[in-house]
């Protein structure tokens, strides 16, 4: 629960709002499970508490840990409903990733991603996200100092979950994480994006792109057949110009498919007419018989993408030998 919505619900229990205080920093600072602990707490508002609510957890199922560091967890958020959550440290141990998933399965089927290869079982609740990081970082012993939405699932398809669970992440009275250290993704969901901007949300955003020609981003994105490119690069350029800050493309890179010069030179145009900056991923899943691109690939789309003039990041896929990284997220059958 976010605090308000704590707030609402101790006042109709007929207690002061200022006990809602009390709970919420004993679930997320303290990180309470039960509502013995809250020793702040009379008994007897404890005693009906206890009748009157839960404090719910996801179940760990699995644990995998990667000879680079990376951990993948595997969650049962209820029974037959598997998701994964994967904590990413980076080499200088400054910045500690938690990808968090929005969903149970996914109904977009992007044809580099093993998520969307799975049955969709339905969207995940607040706790179900929010708890992701709690057990994660109780799991791991450590805090997170980012966050981002690009696990399983289309966040942009979970919209309220994902920004409510967004904004208690942000909260200084939680993890007190800024918003430029919390990351949503989309495929290309315009209808979200559109949202976002609406409600002005704070949080980074990037856009998976994976494709810069119109007639055949379709092939590997089939939310393109709803939102086509041109569409989605227009609410692109909404995002920037309303809320006057970047946007970030994510980039998978498949040779054969969406590399090349001719590929490069499409998507050059298109990076100097949004203001934005590009992550480049390697292909990490060898689905539809696709291979993954090799260094001297790497660095020549890179080098061409320079005349762009937006940064270019070179995204590291740690964990891939847990099937943690990017796009592998149940690859594993259960
Ligand atoms: S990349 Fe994201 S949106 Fe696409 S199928 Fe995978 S989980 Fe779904």
């Amino acid at each position: 629960m976010s605090l308000h919505a704590l707030e609402t619900f101790i006042k109709e229990l007929g207690e002061n709002s200022y006990r809602a205080k009390q709970i919420y920093a004993g679930l997320y600072k303290d990180r309470f499970t039960n509502f013995d602990e809250f020793s702040t707490l009379p008994k007897t508002f404890r005693e009906l508490l206890k009748e009157k609510a839960e404090i719910l957890s996801i179940k760990l199922d699995k644990h995998l840990i990667s000879k680079d560091g990376t951990q993948k967890m595997t969650f049962a958020v209820e029974e037959g409903k598997v998701i994964e959550t994967v904590w990413i440290p980076t080499g200088d141990e400054e910045r500690k990733t938690i990808c968090i998933s929005s969903q149970v399965g996914c109904t977009l089927s992007c044809a580099f991603c093993a998520t969307g290869l799975l049955d969709f079982k339905g969207n995940l609740k607040v706790w179900q996200i929010v708890d992701q990081i709690l057990q994660v970082e109780k799991i791991v012993g450590d805090r997170c100092t980012n966050i981002v939405f690009m696990g399983m699932g289309e966040p942009m398809h979970n919209y309220d979950s994902v920004i409510q669970s967004a904004h208690i992440f942000h909260d200084p009275q939680t993890w007190n994480l800024g918003a430029k250290r919390i990351t949503i993704s989309t495929a290309g969901v315009v209808t979200g994006i559109e949202r976002f901007i609406k409600n002005k949300e704070p949080f980074n955003f990037a856009i998976s792109l994976n494709h810069p020609n119109p007639v055949t981003r379709k092939t590997i994105m089939g939310i393109d057949e709803k939102y086509p490119l041109e569409v989605l690069l227009k609410s692109a350029r909404d995002f920037t110009k309303t809320l006057g800050r970047r946007i970030t493309f994510e980039y998978i890179m498949i040779p054969g498919v969406n590399m090349g010069k001719e590929n490069a030179l499409k998507l050059v145009k298109i990076l100097r007419s949004v203001n934005c900056k590009i992550n480049l991923i390697p292909l990490n899943t060898e689905l539809h018989g696709w291979r993954k691109p090799n260094e001297d690939e790497i660095d020549t789309f890179r080098e061409l993408l320079k005349s762009s003039k937006v940064p270019i990041l070179n995204r590291r896929s740690p964990g891939k030998d847990i099937n943690g990284a990017c796009g592998m997220l149940a690859a594993v059958s259960y």
